[in-house]
């Protein structure tokens, strides 16, 4: 018999990860104000917060920011007020780590467990089971959850303490925020350099340039296919943003973010906030003068 699991924000992510616990024979109640997205995922609906608290084993959240996150957990009838000791709360969301300590004390007094997991490999991942996941908090929380875990994940790692979590995913999303935005530039100067795009992706991934973006991403977006479904622009600047405001916190400087914020910023004003971070070559292309890196594709959804 598998857990009565509860999930709160079932978008491109939290959706797809829902459907995989319900495919490993989890019982899942869910809850979005989109209230159709929980019958998608294959999860029954809750009208409530509360109610997925009181149905619930455990709850998973996988909400776009730590505001509401904040306002999920501590508004009147949210997970604190409606939830039980014992249960743990399982936060999938990309969110400050600050805030994320400050969530675990308070629901600690409540002997609600709180972990904060970032997941990495966005919605293909998320589609397949095969997120990496990235958990602070209680090692023993983490280990009732094993079977959870293993519906959605590959790689499961307990990195530490309350934020822990968090804080590594804020680290790796800036790399990614990086390479995305930096091989969009270079893919751009090599289409108005006319080189065979083809030829210069294979050669930068058997050189020293070779990066997530360049294996993973530019292939496909070459010929016209962005990988939509994944992370968009605004959640992307976010991210960038919290990876600013950890490292002022920790009084490393940071000399390296402001192409990604520029790059990504751009997109946003442009119109492409909402479509996937893969588009800023798009952006950064109608800025070239309209160079679009394939001939035709998926066409320009703005
Ligand atoms: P999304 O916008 O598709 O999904 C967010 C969901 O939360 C939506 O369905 C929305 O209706 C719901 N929601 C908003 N307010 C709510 C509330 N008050 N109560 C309940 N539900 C609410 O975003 P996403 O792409 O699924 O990302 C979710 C989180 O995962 C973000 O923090 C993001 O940074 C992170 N993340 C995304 C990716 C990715 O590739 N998309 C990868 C790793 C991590």
């Amino acid at each position: 018999m598998g857990e009565r699991i509860g999930f709160i924000g079932l978008g491109n992510m939290g959706g797809r990860m829902t459907r995989r616990l319900a495919e490993a024979g989890h019982t899942v109640l869910g809850y979005d104000p989109v209230p159709e997205r929980s019958a998608e995922a294959g999860a029954r609906a809750a009208a409530s917060v509360a109610e997925v608290m009181a149905g619930s084993d455990h709850v998973l959240l996988s909400l776009p920011n730590s505001s509401v996150i904040e306002r999920v957990v501590l508004d009147p009838g949210g997970v604190l007020e409606s939830g039980r000791a014992g249960q743990i709360v399982v936060d999938l969301s990309t969110a400050a780590p600050s805030s994320s300590i400050r969530l675990h004390a308070a629901l600690a007094e409540r002997r609600i467990e709180f972990l904060d997991a970032g997941v990495s490999g966005g919605a293909a991942a998320a589609e397949k089971g095969a997120l990496t996941v990235m958990v602070g908090g209680s090692a023993q929380a983490l280990a009732t959850l094993d079977r959870v875990f293993a519906a959605i994940a590959e790689k499961v790692v307990h990195m530490g303490g309350s934020g822990a979590g968090h804080t590594t995913k804020v680290l790796n999303n800036f790399l990614n925020a990086v390479s995305l935005s930096a091989t969009a530039e270079v893919m751009l100067a090599a289409k108005k350099a006319d080189l065979d795009l083809s030829l210069v992706l294979d050669v930068i991934n058997a050189s020293s340039g070779v990066n997530f973006a360049t294996r993973n991403r530019f292939p496909r977006i070459v010929r016209g296919d962005y990988l939509e479904g994944g992370l968009t622009s605004s959640l992307m600047t976010k991210d960038i943003a919290l990876y600013v405001d950890c490292l002022h916190e920790l009084g490393v400087p940071s000399l390296a973010a402001s192409g990604p914020l520029a790059a990504f910023g751009l997109a946003n004003s442009l119109g492409y906030a909402e479509q996937i971070s893969n588009r800023v070559v798009d952006a950064l292309g109608d800025v070239a003068g309209g160079v679009r890196l394939h001939d035709g594709g998926t066409g320009d959804p703005r």
